[in-house]
């Protein structure tokens, strides 16, 4: 997206962004305390409404099930039991597992808060982030479409908890797993090189990235 487009997008939407604003913030202390204290109950799964910033509740968490990808909270990289585990690619799913495994020497528990979607539960997404951020455009830079998402491929996993994702941020790329994008702290893949070179670089956010271009 250009500047221009985005100062448009920006223009167009300054009430609604300032809406936004004040539940991110919201949402951010909630997310906060609930990351400190016991999970809340199921809510929205998505990048957007549930990666830094928490439980924003639009009433839109009814359609997507677990056969589309939707989690529980608090469900963990070894719950084979739910599609969006257990449709991951095996090799990503192994290093998280590896990870989690010597994480939880460290007390830290990795969940997930989305993993395998289906292109249904994407389209899904994407729609709300329309309709969140107020134009196409500004929804590219949080959830992609079923044909570039690499959680519809089984290759992203976004992670709860931001001690797990510190503990990440430090150790992933032992495991090959990296942040890709600089925007979505908690959105994990498999990058194998890695292990010996360290991840790449970040991208600002996935409009950024080649593989969102088709
Ligand atoms: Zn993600």
């Amino acid at each position: 997206m250009s500047d221009t487009a985005s100062a448009q997008a920006r223009s167009r939407s300054t009430v609604g962004r300032t809406t936004v604003g004040l539940v991110v913030v919201t949402a951010a202390i909630i997310g906060t305390l609930v990351c400190q204290s016991a999970p809340p109950s199921a809510h929205a799964v998505s990048d957007v409404l549930r990666g830094d910033q928490g439980d924003t509740t639009t009433g839109a968490d009814s359609a997507a099930t677990e056969a589309d990808g939707a989690v529980p909270d608090g469900v963990t990289v070894f719950a084979d039991e739910y599609p969006g585990v257990a449709n991951l690619d095996p090799e990503l799913l192994q290093a998280l597992r590896d990870a989690a495994t010597d994480a939880a020497d460290d007390g830290i528990e990795f969940t997930v808060n989305s993993g395998w979607r289906s292109p249904q539960y994407q389209n899904q997404l994407l729609r709300e982030a329309v309709s969140k951020y107020g134009s196409a455009a500004e929804a590219a830079r949080w959830v992609s479409t079923p044909d570039t998402s690499a959680h519809v491929s089984g290759d992203a996993v976004d992670i709860g908890h931001v001690a797990a994702r510190a503990w990440l941020s430090e150790h992933g790329a032992e495991y090959g797993l990296c942040q890709i994008y600089r925007n979505e702290p908690w959105h994990y893949e498999l990058r194998p090189q890695a292990i010996d070179h360290g991840c790449p670089s970040l991208y600002a956010d996935p409009t950024q990235d080649p593989r969102m271009q088709r």
